[in-house]
């Protein structure tokens, strides 16, 4: 069985001392291919030593809706540059709109734009986080699609939010991804969405070293734990775990144009 999770930082400072022994217990969770995020371009460099070391790691490049004050125009350019410069980028973000804390939404919507166009343009699919902004997303996503007479593929990262807002997205032909939120205790609407999602759009992923699933809740994530997640969206779905890892590992395969036979080898 093979699972993919679609959204890591290991570049982050809690893997720093550990990163082999972490890598172990993904191979041994059977985890075989990963998608590694990116907050801000300034990491690339980071993440791609990282990758040299783990080959079965892929690479996104683009800037967080919350380091949003950092954009300008030239680095839209430099994010088309480097998702260019190396064969091992699969995806543009992430990318997105977060309004939980925020008061200047003018760049947040002038990074989001420039970099679905960049995906587009480089027929990519693009990242995107969304908090307490859905209404605004679909909004920007419709005039995107009008104006580029398209839109690139879009996964939506770590899904939080209500059903009702999911088939918007749904709608839009999105890929959907799922977190180690769908094990919290309160997070019923979350399990709502799970339900709803089609087959071929379903993903998971761990975006650790956050939101550590049950029961691990509290501790650093990591992606050995996407298990955790495949196993209770399994159940939410009436399927067996591998069935879903089946399901998700074939939709990553595609969503990210990944390519189909991995080097490494196959864990239990
Ligand atoms: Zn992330």
């Amino acid at each position: 069985m093979l699972l993919i999770d679609t959204h890591v930082h290991l570049n982050f400072d809690s893997f720093s001392d550990d990163l082999d022994a972490v890598r172990d217990r993904w191979r041994r969770a059977g985890v075989d291919r990963l998608i590694h995020s990116c907050v801000e371009p300034s990491e690339f460099g980071a993440m791609q030593a990282i990758a040299d070391r783990c080959p079965e790691l892929f690479l996104a490049v683009g800037l967080h809706p919350l380091s949003a004050e950092q954009w300008t125009e030239a680095m839209g350019d430099e994010i088309e540059q480097l998702a260019q410069s190396d064969d091992r980028v699969v995806a543009i973000g992430e990318t997105g709109l977060d309004f939980f804390k925020t008061e200047d939404r003018s760049r947040q919507f002038a990074a989001f734009e420039r970099q679905l166009e960049i995906a587009h343009t480089l027929d990519k699919p693009v990242i995107i986080h969304c908090r307490a902004a859905a209404c605004e997303m679909v909004q920007v996503l419709h005039n995107v699609r009008e104006r580029l007479r398209g839109l690139p593929r879009c996964v939506m990262h770590c899904w939080a939010g209500t059903a009702d807002e999911v088939k918007a997205f749904v709608e839009l032909d999105f890929f959907v991804s799922f977190s180690g939120i769908v094990t919290f205790k309160t997070a019923e609407a979350v399990r709502e969405s799970v339900a709803i999602v089609p087959s071929d759009r379903l993903l998971i992923e761990t975006d650790c070293p956050f939101l550590a699933p049950v029961p691990h809740r509290g501790k650093r994530n990591e992606p050995a734990f996407v298990r955790s997640v495949a196993e209770r969206v399994a159940e939410i779905r009436g399927l067996s775990l591998e069935e879903l890892a089946h399901q998700t590992t074939q939709n990553a395969l595609h969503c990210f144009k990944l390519p189909q036979s991995s080097s490494l080898p196959i864990c239990s």
